[in-house]
């Protein structure tokens, strides 16, 4: 052979490899593809029947030293096989015991648009990439703005990868507004805070640190017990801020806590940081709403709660008030952050941050000669202009216009409702036991967290002197232990199919005298949970 007909016989070959990959990985082979999909669905269902922490184990060991790849092309079974173990490894939280946090189970009409979203993968970072994704963003982000603002003119606004990226443009939106040209110049020689909650998600520090600001001029302000925070004390805080010559950058107030459900009154907050930034002759802050979980709230704007359509009984009927006047406070932010795929029960990512009035955004702005390929983008309507990511993907608007249209309105009405039921009534059913106190009884929402002690102590005597100061920091950390006895001793005789997974917090944001309280916690989250799972809770908890 020679050696021209060598490279025509290796040549060949390399077209027939290449051929045989454009047919199997980039050629729709529709009936593969459902045979594997169809797979994939028995072995979730088949993990349905099991009890929610019967996952097979880790072994994260070889995940580090032996990391493989195939060497020559292979199929779809190849991929399928690569993945299979750790799918049947990972819980796809469908429990109803499953009450740890604000973790659930996607809804299916979220996993039709996400699908969709998929199969055309668009990458929303410009018009041109993505054409009508874009249009659809902008119609998921004003959906969203109608339902949180109520009454709004000019919203604005991204998804994001996340409720802490959400938070992230709150804060930088604010920086940029008392030290403009902070994107160009830096801090210029000033030193810009940030006021949060000490119920507020950790996630704002991280913003502190990651905006440059540092993470030590991100204040916190005492909440009350109703983990909200105390309006007094954030004019103790503005005073001191302003007093000694420090810009406030942002207030970032907690529309819904991780942990109790507390939330901040935003027409307080409001009307008070714009007098302070008037006496002092400062900048307003930005006022960035974390709703990443209280802005379901939202769905009880327009509820009748006098002909109580849905029946609610009255004690949910009394929350939903709550809910509604709290919801209707949102109009006086900036801005939000919304996590869809925490209580829309939607696909990760779907976190979104929604400006009141689109001219906010100016501030963050690049100008065209910034973004070169990107010459065409419009002001109007182009998110690459002023967003921190260049590629982003388009799950969240899919997710969020699948999910509002299929359940509805009325729908996340019932399922918010059901979750504020069940939460009233675990803390009712608490309540009637000496040893246990609900710590966030004064809380609207969907979240339990309370204390667990021996039978014989009385736990609301305790908490009460603990608010008075009567009680020793040493003794206080003796009742903590006994908290956390109670909570390990609970998880080690769990009846994995009675039993509900429920958390455990060290601090569950309200500081009596400055103790930090743990708690028990429960999200009820699940739609599948029902009245049942809180009567055993009550049970193992008796049994203790
Ligand atoms: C979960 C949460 C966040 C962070 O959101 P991610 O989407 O997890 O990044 C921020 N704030 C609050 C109140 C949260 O509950």
């Amino acid at each position: 052979m020679t050696l021209t007909v060598m490279a025509d016989i290796i040549q060949a070959m390399n077209r027939e490899q290449l051929d045989k990959i454009r047919q199997v990985f980039f050629t729709c082979n529709r009936k593969e593809l459902m045979g594997l999909l169809n797979e994939l669905l028995y072995t979730m269902e088949a993990e349905e029947l099991l009890p929610p922490d019967h996952l097979i184990s880790r072994n994260y060991d070889t995940a580090q030293a032996n990391p493989e790849i195939h060497t020559l092309p292979g199929n779809l079974r190849d991929a399928r096989d690569a993945i299979f173990p750790y799918f049947w490894g990972t819980d796809g939280w469908f429990s109803k015991l499953h009450l740890e946090n604000v973790k659930g189970p996607a809804n299916y009409a979220s996993l039709v648009g996400a699908i969709a979203c998929l199969l055309k993968n668009p990458n929303l970072c410009v018009d041109t990439y993505s054409q009508r994704s874009n249009e659809l963003e902008v119609k998921a982000i004003t959906s969203l703005a109608n339902l949180i603002f109520y009454h709004t003119q000019q919203p604005w606004g991204v998804f994001t990868m996340g409720g802490t990226i959400s938070n992230l443009y709150g804060g930088r939106v604010g920086l940029e507004k008392v030290i403009p040209g902070a994107m160009q110049k830096g801090m210029q020689s000033e030193r810009p805070a940030g006021v949060v909650s000490e119920a507020a998600h950790y996630s704002n520090r991280t913003v502190a640190g990651w905006l440059g600001m540092g993470t030590e001029q991100l204040y916190t302000v005492a909440t009350d017990n109703s983990c909200a925070m105390r309006i007094d004390a954030l004019a103790r805080r503005l005073d001191e801020l302003y007093s000694d010559g420090q810009k406030v950058a942002f207030v970032i107030a907690t529309f819904g806590s991780t942990d109790a459900f507390g939330v901040d009154d935003i027409g307080d907050i409001r009307q008070l940081i714009e007098d302070k930034a008037r006496q002092y002759d400062m900048p307003i802050p930005q006022l960035h709403v974390d709703a990443a979980v209280g802005w379901v709230l939202c769905f009880f704007h327009e509820y009748d709660t006098r002909n109580n359509p849905l029946e609610l009984e009255p004690d949910v009927l009394a929350d939903v008030e709550q809910a509604k006047r709290k919801a209707g406070t949102l109009r006086y932010a900036d801005s939000i952050t919304i996590d869809f795929h925490k209580m829309g029960w939607g696909h990760y990512p779907s976190s979104a941050f929604i400006v009141n009035r689109r001219d906010d955004l100016q501030c963050l702005f690049r100008d065209v000669e910034q973004i070169p390929y990107f010459s065409e983008a419009q002001y109007r309507r182009d998110p690459a202009l002023f967003t921190l990511e260049c590629s982003r993907p388009a799950i969240g608007p899919y997710s969020v216009m699948a999910a509002l249209n299929g359940i509805g309105l009325v729908g996340y009405q019932i399922l918010i409702a059901h979750g504020m039921e069940l939460a009233r009534y675990t803390r009712q059913r608490l309540s009637e036991l000496d040893y246990c106190k609900v710590l966030n009884d004064r809380c609207t929402g969907t979240h339990a967290v309370w204390w667990v002690l021996p039978k014989g102590r009385n736990a609301g005597d305790i908490i009460k002197k603990m608010e008075s100061g009567d009680i020793s920091a040493g003794d206080a950390q003796r009742y903590f232990t006994e908290v956390k006895h109670q909570f390990d001793k609970r998880t080690a005789v769990r009846k994995p199919e009675r039993d509900a997974l429920l958390s455990y917090t060290t601090s569950m944001g309200y500081y009596p005298r400055g103790l930090a309280l743990p708690a028990w916690k429960a999200v009820f989250f699940n739609p599948h949970t029902d009245h049942r799972v809180v009567d055993d809770i009550i049970t193992s908890i008796e049994e203790l």
